[in-house]
């Protein structure tokens, strides 16, 4: 039976099958230690450099980019572990990165020296928690001693390396999580000041739809209760919309575009899913195995799917203005928009390719003495 999704679902889902369990090698430590290194974001403005904790992810997003762009480069070393495709087996290995703070503390010092004229001024000169992975995943493992252990050194990883970077060196940093978990930082957080943002992931406020494209991941009313703890807690915070899913309406993206409008974010980010390698198989699968008929017509062809991106991007822009959000929307069309035959098809095309440059050179807030968020955050404090 294959259900269509239109809400409400909660009551229509059937019991979703498992997702593959963890087994012993495809949960464990890493080869490489965990480090700063330079991230090649293009068109994103979120940081110069990323920290990531692992190798894989437990969150396992069907339509995850991480695989494709990042992970598959692993692919002899990951078949060491037992991952014999790590596109198609995303989510279900998470492989730790040991900790050595020598190599750490080398990597920190390398992003501290580098020259500002060599620095892409968009990356705000922050470290990102994490670009390949989520910072404040739960670890499974099917040996529960094991699994503490690993939970306390995924701890470790985070904590330390913050501290270090906060006591050692200028930089600033970016969080991106999905889960709630992170609430247990905030202190930490909050002693670097106007050095960190703090953000989340949230796509939608739908925790139905949001199980279907992120079967792993936290619900999305966690999420904005932890952004809004954030909040209280005096964090600077800033909010990814980010992928909106084809089922993500109009109403849909009001109504979270309203909710993050409440928290005040330093910025708004937002993109539509993009096609990458196999995610739309991804999806496509992990919707047939739960009954679920999502919209993947939007993905049928490169026309489709780019009318339905710039259709999905414009409607979040209209209603941010509507909203009066629109000075802190940072929307993230993708590169291939700019493609001649997307302008071709545009009713306007010299405005389009302007409105896409608009969007690219976008350099995101980040807080400094005296700025209006500071302050409203000093009133509050
Ligand atoms: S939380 Fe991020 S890195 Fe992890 S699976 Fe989801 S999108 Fe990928």
């Amino acid at each position: 039976m294959s259900l269509v999704l239109d809400r409400p679902i909660q009551r229509q889902l059937p019991l979703a099958r498992p997702l593959p369990r963890p087994t012993e090698r495809r949960v464990g430590i890493w080869s490489s230690p965990a480090v700063i290194a330079p991230n090649n974001f293009v068109y994103k403005s979120l940081s110069n450099w990323a920290f990531n904790v692992a190798v894989g992810c437990s969150h396992a997003c069907r339509f995850c980019y991480v695989p494709s762009a990042a992970t598959i480069k692993q692919g002899p070393k990951l078949a060491e572990y037992g991952v014999k495709d790590p596109d198609a087996e995303w989510g279900d290995y998470v492989l730790l990165r040991p900790w050595d703070e020598d190599k750490f503390l080398a990597s920190l010092r390398a992003a501290e020296n580098t020259p500002r004229s060599l620095l892409k001024p968009d990356g705000n000169r922050a470290v990102m928690y994490c670009s390949t992975t989520d910072p404040y995943q739960v670890i499974h493992h099917p040996d529960s001693e094991r699994q503490r252990m690993l939970g306390q050194h995924a701890r470790r990883l985070v904590r330390r390396s913050l501290e270090l970077i906060r006591d050692c060196s200028t930089l600033n940093v970016r969080i991106l999580t999905r889960s709630p978990l992170a609430r247990a930082d905030f202190d930490l957080f909050k002693s670097f000041g106007p050095r960190l943002l703090f953000g989340m992931s949230l796509p939608t406020l739908r925790n139905d739809l949001a199980k279907v494209y992120e079967p792993k991941a936290p619900a999305p009313s966690q999420r904005l209760a932890a952004l809004r703890a954030a909040r209280e807690a005096g964090l600077h915070v800033y909010v990814a919309i980010a992928p909106t899913y084809p089922e993500c309406d109009e109403a849909d993206l009001r109504a979270t575009l309203r909710a993050v409008a409440e928290i005040d974010p330093v910025t708004i980010f937002h993109e539509p899913i993009n096609i990458r390698a196999e995610n739309v198989e991804r999806i496509q699968s992990h919707a047939g195995e739960l009954g679920v008929k999502l919209r993947t017509d939007v993905f049928e062809t490169r026309e489709q799917w780019q009318d339905y991106a710039v259709n999905a991007l414009q409607t979040v822009e209209r209603v941010a203005g509507e909203l009066n959000i629109a000075d802190r929307l940072h929307l993230w069309p993708d590169k291939s928009l700019g493609n001649s035959g997307v302008t071709h098809r545009m009713p306007k095309p010299k405005e389009h390719l302007r409105w896409l440059g608009n969007w690219w050179k976008r350099i995101s807030e980040w807080p400094r003495v005296g700025t209006p968020h500071l302050n409203r955050l000093a009133r509050q404090g």
